[in-house]
């Protein structure tokens, strides 16, 4: 029986005349961490919201759990089990940190909660795995960048996701919060969540990541264990140039 959970099939994203994604082959399979790397422009983020079903192939599948979700709404995405945090934080400000988490439990959530004692138990759970459950009455605004990121995940934790996808979480964090979040990831993943990290630290993947698929110029070039790939000739060509 296969093991895999997520999986992008001949991914191909055009925008006009640019290749973003080019034919990406990607299987995420079920309880690892698998990093995905590449330098900027490469097109991490575009393949990320292809398998997190927020954008749509030019051409290509992608199946979750061996169902074929390509043409699902993003919202239905959320709701079979794939969960996904975005580059760029954009918390509601103004609401509380537990009210902005509620909105990701009724959002999408295998099962639905009942009403708002099971979202609100929901956002808490998720809250409390995040670091945040002593913040929960606090404006989303008066969190750190760190905070904000954390917030994040617990919005996208608490749709109880199969799949949790990380778009650059690391990204602006100082060295504490960077190691305060790899823990928090880690400790996701060890209670059963399949998680895809798009990273730019390659430090961080090396230390995190169970496989990593490096993409350059739209292209998967080479895919398997964190030290083989980040010590490939192409991989270290693309980040440090020939
Ligand atoms: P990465 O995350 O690896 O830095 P992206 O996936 O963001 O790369 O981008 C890959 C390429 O696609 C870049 O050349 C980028 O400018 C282009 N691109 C990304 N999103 C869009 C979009 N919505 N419209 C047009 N071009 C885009
Ligand atoms: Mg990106």
């Amino acid at each position: 029986m296969s093991d895999v959970v997520l999986e992008g099939t001949a991914l191909t994203k055009r925008f006009g005349g640019l290749v973003a994604v080019s034919e990406v082959h990607v299987a995420v399979q079920r309880g690892e961490i698998l990093g995905l790397i590449g330098p900027n422009g490469a097109g991490k983020s575009t393949l990320f919201r292809l398998i997190a079903g927020i954008m749509k192939p030019t051409a290509g599948r992608v199946a979750f759990r061996g169902r074929d979700i390509t043409n699902r709404p993003a919202h239905d995405v959320v709701v079979a089990g794939v969960a996904a945090t975005h580059q760029i934080v954009r918390p509601f400000r103004e609401m509380s940190v537990l009210e902005n988490v509620m909105v990701g439990a009724f959002f999408g959530h295998r099962p639905r909660p009942r009403g708002v004692h099971r979202a609100r138990e929901a956002a808490m759970e998720a809250l409390t795995v995040c670091d945040l459950a002593d913040r929960a009455a606090s404006p989303a605004r008066a969190l750190t960048l760190g905070g904000q990121k954390w917030l994040e995940v617990a919005r996208a934790l608490a749709t109880r996701p199969e799949v949790l996808l990380l778009d650059e979480v690391l990204a602006g964090l100082n060295p504490t919060e960077t190691d305060r979040t790899l823990e928090l990831i880690r400790a996701i993943n060890e209670r059963g969540t399949t998680i895809v990290i798009v990273e730019h630290n390659l430090r961080a993947v090396r230390g995190l990541c169970s496989r990593i698929v490096a993409l350059v110029q739209g292209r998967k070039v080479v895919e398997g264990a964190p030290e083989a790939v980040l010590a490939d000739e192409r991989v270290v060509t693309a980040y440090l140039g020939p």
